[in-house]
């Protein structure tokens, strides 16, 4: 997106606002799909968590793309966006065999990641097909808050278990109709992955009616210049090879599935902001802006870097600023960085801004959440209002009780 319209955006909307470019997402969508267009049948299931406003599931939905939802919550709402049933797997971790039960009956793919629950489901469920989430042990990338595939990982069914997964499913006369892992959101290595697909491969051996094989997602995008990004062109010549071998060797063509939400969404946002405060102290130069981490939690819960752009002023001098947010908390987005020469009154602009960054928003400090607008074919719609003091204050109970009684009784 061009600065001008940024700015625009931002002048029409007010700030903080989140902005979201559709022909990136699509461009993302089409990049993943033409990697894997010698397989069969490929199904790419959007990760809902990663940016859940429902003009992007419709945008997802229009393009083919099927749901991954966590919660019985992120189902319901890709079922409000039009999604069919058919179209959303459930990949819980944790969760009741309740909620897992209510999201069946809807007629969702469910995966189940413990043996507690696949033994109470198959027992209960022998005829609905459920797919199972594997452990395989792969440590993927550096950051445990996003390696979730290693020894002490909570997600998956270890593969070592998988001798009793095969005697649940024989005791109980459920099927397993396809196995799936996702290892985390950091896959910085073509050959990390393939190696644990290996791992994924001699697991769906043992199971005789799969339909499909998720390999969950960890693409990588980058976030500054010069970052290591997945190559999904060679990961995808690589993997389907080795997927069609599969496909020969087990006897039938199955569906190979991925779960991407940061590799669809991430690049095509901007999080606009506007500098309340330039304020000089002995050690650095703060930029204060209208925003914190109850809106943009990724830098202090992450470490994450998102670059940050004047668009006010984009071509200034460059000087190093401590950007900060206007939380009662230290709430740092970037230490020591360069960006072009800021006055108050500037808005500034968060790159990669469209996975888990509105989806993770909060109302700490009592503040509200920004809206969201897409940017479509040339013009900014809005995708979700900024929230009012009425939303604050919705679900709170006004109690018919007098606080002051006591204190006068005391004081009489
Ligand atoms: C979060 C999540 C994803 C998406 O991960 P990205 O790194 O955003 O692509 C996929 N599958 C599952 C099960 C997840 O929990």
């Amino acid at each position: 997106m061009e600065n001008e319209n940024l700015l625009a955006i931002a002048r029409e909307f007010g700030s903080p606002v989140y902005v979201y470019d559709s022909s990136k997402i699509i461009s993302q969508y089409n990049r993943l799909s033409n990697a894997f267009n010698n397989v069969k049948q490929l199904k790419l299931n959007y990760a809902v968590k990663a940016l859940s406003n429902l003009t992007i599931l419709k945008l997802m939905n229009s393009l083919g793309a099927g749901l991954d939802t966590v919660s019985i919550q992120e189902v319901n709402l890709g079922l409000k966006a039009g999604v069919k049933p058919s179209n959303i797997i459930f990949t819980p971790n944790g969760v009741s065999l309740e909620e897992i039960e209510k999201v069946s009956a809807l007629g969702v793919q469910i995966n189940i990641d413990n043996l507690s629950i696949l033994e109470q489901f198959g027992t209960k469920h022998p005829n609905t097909p459920v797919c199972i989430r594997i452990n395989p042990h792969v440590m993927a990338g550096g950051n445990s808050k996003i390696s979730v595939g290693h020894i002490d990982s909570k997600f998956g069914i270890s593969i070592h278990q998988i001798p009793h997964i095969l005697r649940i499913v024989e005791n109980t006369g459920m099927s397993i109709n396809g196995v799936h892992m996702h290892t985390g959101s950091d896959i910085l290595d073509v050959d990390v992955f393939l190696y644990a697909s290996e791992i994924l491969f001699e697991t769906a051996k043992n199971f005789k009616n799969l339909d499909f094989i998720d390999f969950g997602s960890g693409f990588k995008v980058p976030y500054k210049p010069g970052d290591i990004e997945t190559n999904i062109e060679e990961f995808g010549k690589k993997l389907t090879k080795r997927f069609n071998a599969f496909c020969k060797e087990y006897g039938k063509e199955i569906t190979l599935g991925f779960e991407p939400g940061k590799f669809l969404v991430s690049e095509s946002g901007h999080f606009l902001a506007k500098v309340n405060v330039i304020k000089q102290t002995t050690s650095t130069v703060f930029a204060s802006i209208d925003t914190g981490f109850n809106h943009l939690i990724r830098p202090m819960f992450y470490n994450s870097h998102h670059e940050i752009i004047n668009v006010s002023n984009p071509k200034g001098k460059e000087r190093f600023y401590s950007v900060v947010g206007y939380i009662c908390e230290t709430d740092t987005f970037a230490r020591n960085r360069r960006i072009s020469e800021i006055i108050e009154g500037d808005t500034i602009a968060f790159k990669n801004a469209g996975a888990y960054c509105f989806s993770m928003s909060s109302n700490y400090n009592s503040r509200y959440r920004p809206p969201e607008v897409l940017w479509h074919e040339g013009k900014a719609h809005l995708i979700r209002k900024r929230e009012t003091f009425e939303d604050l204050i919705r679900n709170q109970v006004d109690i018919a009780v007098s606080f002051s009684k006591e204190t006068e009784s005391v004081s009489s």
